[in-house]
This record gives C-alpha cells, sequence and structure tokens, in this order.
C-alpha cells in the first residue's frame, strides 16, 4: 500500500507519492500543513518529547518499537517491522524509539529489555510483545489493533 499521512486538522487521508516526499506536504482536503505529520507506510522515527504528540493524540493506532542500535534481535525484528508498516498504510502508525539515547517512555512503561512493541490504541497502552517475536505474532496483535 502507498505511504498516507492522515491529516490531524481534518483527518483526511493524504496519499503522498514517493517523488513527492521531500516536499512539504499540504493537506488536499483542508490545506492544513503536514509538515513534520508522521507517515503512515513507513516506520517513522519517535523521540521522547515526541511520544506524546506523536502516540497518545494519534487518530490511528500506533506501534511503537522500542529497540537499541547494539541489540542483535532488535536488528532481526526490523525489517519485520518495516514490511508490516508498508502492508498496514493508511490503518496504523508506526516508529521506531531507540532506547539508548531516548530513555523517557522506556522508564515510564517500564521496559526491561528490547526489542519491545507497543501497542497504542486511541492513546492507551493496550498491548506488548516483549522480544524478537515471529512476524505472524507481531501481525496479529495488529489486526486486533485496527478492528
Ligand atoms: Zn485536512
Amino acid at each position: 500500500m502507498q505511504p498516507v499521512i492522515v491529516c490531524p486538522a481534518c483527518g483526511a487521508k493524504n496519499r503522498i507519492p514517493e517523488e513527492k516526499q521531500h516536499l512539504t506536504p499540504k493537506c488536499g482536503r483542508c490545506g492544513a500543513s503536514l509538515a513534520g505529520v508522521p507517515i503512515s507506510g513507513k516506520v517513522n522515527h519517535l523521540s521522547d518529547a515526541a511520544f506524546h504528540a506523536q502516540v497518545e493524540q494519534s487518530n490511528l493506532p500506533v506501534l511503537v518499537d522500542l529497540y537499541s542500535p547494539t541489540c542483535g534481535p532488535c536488528r532481526i525484528i526490523a525489517p519485520v517491522v518495516e514490511a508490516l508498516a508498508r502492508e498496514y498504510a493508511g490503518r496504523l502508525l508506526v516508529f521506531k524509539l531507540d532506547t539508548s539515547s531516548q530513555q523517557m517512555t522506556a522508564a515510564r512503561f517500564q521496559i526491561r529489555g528490547v526489542p519491545t512493541l507497543l501497542f497504542f490504541q486511541n492513546g492507551q497502552l493496550v498491548d506488548q510483545l516483549v522480544g524478537a517475536a515471529p512476524r505472524s505474532e507481531i501481525e496479529q496483535r495488529i489486526v486486533q489493533l485496527i478492528n
């Protein structure tokens, strides 16, 4: 599926063609700027500072992949998370958060190890998976989340 940006002002789903992703996008319905709005269909980088606005106020269900650059299982799971982000474009927002530089979110959700996947719906943590889970198990959680 093609990447989509959900307009925070009016909720319209804007398809952003690959060749236009470097431009400052605007909502096709209401004209609001979509600069800095996370893209559904790819893995977006997340910081502790942006967590509230991008995860807790999202109008799409959210998957957050908490990882560390030095963690082997995290590197195994990363392409799986990327593939799932593409597959669920328009229905799910996916983020990765580097716990070696961003520690507040991990502390808040009492993350004991990486990789940990957190699943949010309407700003609430509803599910989590610890360790490098197989694709089918992650996808099952996503399906529950978006239905
Ligand atoms: Zn709009």
